[in-house]
């Protein structure tokens, strides 16, 4: 099934001219939602059951109307005895509809909760599994993504819920009402509904589509909104400091106000359909009054016969007019379900993705592109072969032709002026995006090939930015490792070797403690020991440490430098350091500078070339 991309999304929302290849896909997209809901089958048949009582009350209600009404031609103790009748049987329709509604409504709050709860989870699974590029798109921004994780799944809910429900319940209101119309006077009701349906139809339809349009722009906006109330929340420090308050209000504001005047434009024409649909509803009604008085007065008709069909075409007009009332809803739901749907549609996360290169034999049993478990070993040589890498999302190449090697054991550092790349090495020596040329090699096998899992299981990376994660102290510290095989003393010892051991301790609750969301409650460089804790007790062959120091002061950060050429003993280790009293032992040093490495080799050896480093090191006062 062909499904939209991402930037076709987009366009839905903006351009007209593909309102028709949305209607398209919107009904595929509603087509697969419903395949999907075939789990639910034994409940949705309840429904449909629980629906027909309830929705076939209106016609027995026409045929209790009726007998009412012709039952006033007769007075005294007849009438008493026909209304304490008809009184009779509407309680009792009374209380089998109530039953009906309530079956109904349990029923279908629990399967559309249900689902939305598995969509959700679905949808989540989805995002986070993606590679890292889809992050960059600027429509898959943290805001868009958790506006959307929250609104879509609760759209296809109440689409599911009582929405469903009352579709159900009206389309068995006209199946009921147009029965009892023909049975009682087929003329009088099949001249009616030929005359009125298409009408009633044809407008609503008009309406549903222009709104259905209206919907999928009108999310986009939201999202639009979300994703700037979400940026500046988080930024929130920095709106602070620079007293952005009001600026950053009024952008909100400015966003909502442009989203308000483009809904009063479109709800203005809706609301003329809207009102159109109504009032055609009544022209029909008195054009069936003209014919059914055409017919009495000819007698042709009995004014029983009369008004059951007369009742009966009234309310199920109107809830044929009510099945397209549902339209907006159901083309909300379905542009969420699109969404829902492209998200697993769209690029895969790397280690599913094929490769046309040969393949190497597979003693390992796990995919047939992966090279072998067994095949890496602890300790690395890494090395780039001419590797030309451009951002997805840039038109320019950030790495130009790079080429070095790192030796099993050695301790590589990379220098040179932000923005020269420094980053994006290790980003590719990470796995988190693909070089377009050139080859990376880990112990002579190239990255591509290897399972990513078991490939990552071999890294640690520290970076800049140090993440926690809601939780304790501990379970902080044993992300991504199994906590059954660390014993406390390793806990402990990495935690010593990261210089927090201490601090930790110090705590009310010592590795107990919780760090707070997002670990408010910790310094910048006390996260930053505890990610370095946290690589250090993974035991990585390659250790790749991307300004992780940078963010403690120069004697903890000499310490900690200790630490890890100390505990490096078999381990490769890449360091990007800004700080270059940091990198003096590196066994090399590459200087980076726009993309390519321009110079190379140990600290003694640059200094005495006289080059960038050396002009480095003098503007770092080191000399
Ligand atoms: P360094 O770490 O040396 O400061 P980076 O590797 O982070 O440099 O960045 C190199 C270049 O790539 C910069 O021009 C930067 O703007 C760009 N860049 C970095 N990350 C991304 C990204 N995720 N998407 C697009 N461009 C990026
Ligand atoms: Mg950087």
């Amino acid at each position: 099934m062909e499904l939209l991309m991402p930037t076709e999304l987009l366009m839905i929302s903006t351009e007209d001219d593909t309102t028709k290849a949305s209607e398209g896909r919107f009904f595929q997209s509603f087509g697969t939602l419903m395949m999907e809901q075939k789990c639910n089958l034994g409940w949705y048949l309840v429904m449909i059951m629980t629906a027909a009582g309830a929705g076939s009350s209106y016609a027995i209600q026409s045929y209790l109307f009726a007998r009412f009404i012709t039952s006033f031609g007769f007075w005294g103790d007849y009438l008493r005895k026909s209304t304490n009748f008809l009184c009779l049987m509407l309680f009792v329709v009374a209380i089998g509809v109530g039953l009906c509604y309530f079956v109904l409504g349990w029923v279908s709050n629990m399967v559309s909760t249900e689902t939305k709860s598995l969509y959700r989870k679905e949808y989540f699974r989805n995002i986070i599994a993606k590679p890292i590029s889809f992050f960059d798109k600027e429509q898959n921004s943290a805001g868009t993504l958790t506006a959307r994780l929250a609104t879509d799944p609760t759209q296809l809910q109440q689409l599911l819920g009582m929405n469903m429900a009352m579709v159900f319940i009206s389309i068995f209101n006209v199946i009921g009402c147009t029965v009892i119309s023909v049975y009682f006077g087929w003329k009088f009701a099949l001249v009616v509904i030929a005359a009125s349906m298409p009408i009633i139809l044809g407008s609503g339809y008009y309406r549903v589509r222009h709104e259905v349009k209206f919907e999928s722009r009108n999310s986009e906006v939201f999202a639009e909104s979300a994703k700037f109330a979400t940026e500046a929340i988080r930024a929130i420090r920095t709106v602070a400091a620079l007293t952005l308050e009001k600026t950053i209000c009024s952008r909100y504001e400015a966003l909502l106000n442009d989203h308000i005047r483009k809904s009063f434009t479109e709800a203005r024409f809706s609301m003329i359909l809207f009102a159109a649909s109504d009032s055609l509803v009544l022209l029909c009604m008195a054009f069936a009054l003209w014919y059914g008085g055409t017919l009495l007065s000819t007698f042709e008709y009995h004014p029983f016969n009369f008004f059951v069909i007369y009742y009966a075409i009234l309310q199920g007009s109107m809830a044929a007019g009510q099945w397209l009332s549902f339209g907006p809803n159901i083309a909300q739901v379905t542009a969420a379900a699109t969404r829902i749907h492209n998200m697993r549609a769209e690029a895969p996360h790397l280690h599913s993705r094929g490769s046309t290169r040969p393949t190497r034999p597979d003693t390992a049993g796990s995919s047939r592109y992966m090279i072998p478990l067994a095949t890496i070993q602890k300790g690395a040589d890494i090395s780039f072969r001419d590797v030309w890498f451009t951002y997805p999302t840039r038109p320019n190449p950030v790495l130009k032709g790079l080429s070095f090697t790192i030796r099993h054991g050695q301790f590589a550092a990379f220098v040179g002026p932000s923005g020269s790349g420094k980053t994006t090495i290790i980003s590719l020596l990470e796995r988190f995006y693909e070089a377009q040329c050139g080859n990376i090699l880990y112990n002579s096998d190239d990255i591509r090939f290897i399972s990513l899992r078991r490939y990552r299981e071999h890294m640690s990376l520290v970076a800049q930015e140090a993440s926690l994660f809601r939780g304790t102290v501990r379970s902080n510290i044993l992300l991504g490792v199994d906590e059954r095989t660390v014993t406390d003393a390793m806990l402990h010892s990495a935690c010593r070797d990261a210089g927090i051991h201490d601090f930790i301790a110090s705590l009310p609750q010592g590795y107990e403690t919780d760090v707070g969301t997002s670990g408010v409650a910790l310094s910048g460089g006390q996260k930053q020991r505890l990610s370095i804790a946290r690589a250090l007790i993974r035991d990585p062959s390659v250790l790749l440490l991307d300004e992780a120091t940078s963010s403690l002061d120069s004697e903890t950060e000499r310490e900690v430098q200790e630490v890890f050429e100390r505990t490096a003993s078999g381990r490769t280790m890449v360091v990007v350091a800004h700080r270059l009293a940091t990198v003096q032992r590196a066994d090399v040093i590459f200087v980076m500078q726009d993309g390519r490495i321009v110079e190379r080799g140990d600290h003694q050896r640059l200094l005495a070339a006289r080059g960038w480093y050396w002009q480095m090191c003098q503007a770092q006062a080191m000399l």
